[in-house]
C-alpha cells in the first residue's frame, strides 16, 4: 500500500470534542475550509437527519438494525450511546483520509474520545467549552432545528460532557469563532511539527488493515 509515499509522518487523529452548541461543528468546518491536509470522518448515526443535512456528508444515516449489523461486523474504531441515539466512527472513513494523506477530523463525544484513545495513544484531543451554559442555551436555541425537549435534554447532557475537559489535551473558549479556529489550526499545525510523528510507522493502519 503506498500510505508512506503520501504521508511521510505518522496520520493524526485530531478529535474535537464540546457539549451540543458550543459552537464546534462551525469551528470544524471553518477549519477544513482553511487546511487541505485534514479531512473530515463522516459518523454514521441511527438520529433522524435535521434540515439541511446531507446523507454521506453530515453523517451516514442508518437504522438501529444496520447500525447493530455495522457493530457486529467490526466497521466501527468506536461507538456511544449519545441523547437516546447510536453514533460510530468508521474504520473506512479514518482510512480513507489516512490513505489519501491527510489527517483525520473527529467531531464525537467524550465516551468516543476515551475509546478512540485506547485504539491509538496518540490521538489529540481538544475540548471546545462554550463561555457560559446560558450563552450555550442561547445558542441551542437559535439554532431552532431541535424541540424545546431535546434542547433541554442536551442542556441537561451539557453538565455532563463539560465534566470531562481535563481528560483532553487542550481547552479552549469559544468567545469568538474564528479567534478559536485560529487556535485549534495552531494546535493542528503544532501537532503535525512532533518529532514522534515524523518517521513512518504506522502500527495504527497495520492494525486497521489486519
Ligand atoms: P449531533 O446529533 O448534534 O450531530 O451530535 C451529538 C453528539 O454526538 C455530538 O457531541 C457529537 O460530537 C457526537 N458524535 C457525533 N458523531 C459521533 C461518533 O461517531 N462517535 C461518538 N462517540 N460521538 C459522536
Amino acid at each position: 500500500m503506498e500510505i508512506k509515499s503520501a504521508f511521510q509522518r505518522r496520520g493524526l487523529l485530531f478529535v474535537l470534542s464540546s457539549p451540543s452548541g458550543a459552537g464546534k461543528s462551525t469551528i470544524a468546518r471553518m477549519l477544513l475550509g482553511s487546511d487541505d491536509g485534514i479531512a473530515m470522518s463522516v459518523s454514521a448515526t441511527t438520529r433522524p437527519r435535521r434540515p439541511g443535512e446531507i446523507d454521506g456528508r453530515d453523517y451516514h444515516f442508518v437504522t438501529t438494525e444496520k447500525f447493530e449489523a455495522m457493530v457486529a461486523n467490526g466497521d466501527f474504531l468506536e461507538w456511544a450511546h449519545v441523547f437516546g441515539h447510536r453514533y460510530g466512527t468508521l474504520k473506512s472513513e479514518v482510512m480513507k483520509a489516512i490513505e489519501g494523506g491527510r489527517d483525520v477530523l473527529l467531531d464525537i463525544d467524550w465516551q468516543g474520545t476515551q475509546q478512540l484513545k485506547q485504539v491509538d495513544p496518540d490521538i489529540v484531543r481538544v475540548f471546545i467549552l462554550p463561555p457560559s451554559l446560558t450563552e450555550l442555551e442561547r445558542r441551542l436555541t437559535r439554532r431552532g432545528t431541535d424541540s424545546q425537549e431535546v434542547i433541554r435534554r442536551r442542556m441537561d447532557r451539557a453538565a455532563a460532557e463539560i465534566s470531562h475537559w481535563a481528560e483532553y489535551d487542550y481547552v479552549l473558549i469559544n468567545n469568538d469563532a474564528e479567534k478559536c479556529r485560529e487556535l485549534v489550526h495552531t494546535i493542528l499545525k503544532s501537532e503535525r511539527l512532533k518529532a514522534s510523528r515524523r518517521v513512518f510507522l504506522h502500527d495504527f493502519v497495520r492494525d486497521l488493515m489486519a
